[in-house]
């Protein structure tokens, strides 16, 4: 078994989707990225790859390659993933804390936990999305960026 951890945060914008989990949320505001900026697929994007003793992924993924500009991050994370399993490894669980003041992320939990689930072509049961709030503190408090923390266990794969 090998264990990762990963962490991601972006700063909430104006004229931006929010997409977050690989699914779009309605807000008022979006993340701000190279990509489409979704904090949660990233974080569990350099989970996999340092669990994997892969390079990470602003390494993958340049933030400054035009390629990645407005980039699907579940597409990236596919790809990271694909990498992954060349080294004969599936993911065994992945555990998230996902820290926003605003929106209310509770109503989103199963839908982000399934939605995760298919791009990492395991079973729902693998994924564990846990929605927090930063009690005002801090920038995340105040609104201004999201937050999000991964742990990700990888097994050698015997199936
Ligand atoms: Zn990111």
């Amino acid at each position: 078994m090998r264990i990762g951890t990963g962490y991601d945060i972006h700063r909430l914008g104006p004229e931006r989707k929010l997409v977050l989990g690989g699914l779009e949320i309605p807000f008022d505001r979006g993340l701000i990225g190279h990509s489409d900026g979704d904090a949660v697929l990233h974080a569990i994007t350099d989970a996999a790859l340092g669990a994997a003793g892969l390079p990470d992924i602003g390494e993958l993924f340049p933030d400054d390659d035009p390629a990645f500009a407005g980039a699907d991050s579940a597409v990236l994370l596919a790809a990271a993933m694909g990498r992954v399993r060349e080294r004969g490894l599936e993911v065994g669980n992945v555990d998230l804390n996902v820290i926003a003041e605003r929106p209310k992320l509770k109503p989103y939990k199963i839908a982000m936990r399934d939605r995760i689930a298919a791009i990492l072509e395991v079973e729902p049961e693998r994924v564990s999305v846990k929605a927090k709030t930063r009690e005002k503190l801090g920038a995340v408090g105040r609104n201004e960026a999201i937050e999000v923390h991964c742990v990700i266990l990888l097994e050698e794969r015997s199936r």
